[in-house]
């Protein structure tokens, strides 16, 4: 079985549809792991596409706030006017569905395999390194989870005494690429797919990656998509100028 996961759309259809085109026919099932909006300028327009394609949702900190389950409390100012926005931009139909996605972890039905947005341990926290990794790889009943949340791709892995970050090695900034890592039974995994519509990792490209259950491997993808449109969607609408600022620096 090949799982398509997506993470941190932030309402950018460009960068959505550049990926979705890129793996056509290349998965069998998606699965979302959460902030389908927030930031970007097509939050409606991202949902209406997930939505149908998607076998499992998490919900996301985003997603929470912008369908209005929880206050804009901890959001920095440009969060918060892009979470108001996008709160006042969303249908009823998607409003009322963004409520109804479950908080992680899920379990999909692949034997083996946690989804979350945050940590599997807490919903909002965030892991950024080994020290926030240790307890997850420890705890968790699954040997591999995957997660978002932090915008940058990559993951980390243990195995006894033994762990390792990991970080994919690609070789351009402007075409699409992928990295594929074996996940060897016995080694436990965090995996982060990256954001699709707003990395962090100093690399502007829409960022996912392929699980392969079959082949016990992980496939991370980087692919461009159009920058341009994104970003004055995001200035049409008003929404502040550093989002779209910040889609050309990948951070
Ligand atoms: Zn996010």
């Amino acid at each position: 079985m090949r799982a398509l996961i997506l993470s941190d759309i932030h309402g950018n259809l460009e960068a959505l549809d550049a990926a979705l085109e890129t793996v056509a026919g290349a998965y069998d099932v998606l699965w979302n792991l959460g902030d389908l909006v927030g930031y970007g300028a097509s939050p409606n327009q991202v949902i209406d596409r997930v939505r149908p394609l998607a076998q499992l949702n998490v919900r996301g900190n985003h997603d929470r706030v912008c369908c209005g389950l929880t206050p804009t409390t901890g959001f920095n100012p440009v969060a918060r006017a892009a979470a108001t926005w996008t709160r006042d931009e969303l249908t009823a139909a998607n409003t009322n569905w963004l409520r109804t996605v479950p908080q992680g972890p899920l379990h999909p039905e692949a034997p083996g395999v946690t989804c979350a947005h945050g940590s599997p341990l807490h919903e909002d926290h965030y892991i950024l390194n080994m020290r926030d990794a240790w307890a997850p790889l420890q705890q968790m009943p699954t040997d591999i989870t995957f997660f978002g949340h932090t915008h940058i791709q990559g993951g980390f892995s243990q195995k006894e005494h033994d762990w390792h970050e990991l970080r994919p090695r690609f070789n351009t900034r402007n075409e699409a690429e992928s990295w594929t890592m074996p996940l060897p039974s016995g080694t436990r995994h965090l995996i982060n797919p990256g954001s699709i519509g707003q990395p962090r990792d100093c690399d502007w490209r829409a960022a996912f990656a392929i699980y392969n259950s079959d082949a016990a491997e992980v496939t991370f993808h980087r692919v461009p998509y159009d920058l341009v449109t994104a970003q004055g969607r995001i200035l049409l609408a008003g929404l502040p100028e550093r989002l779209a600022a910040r889609l050309r620096d990948g951070r």
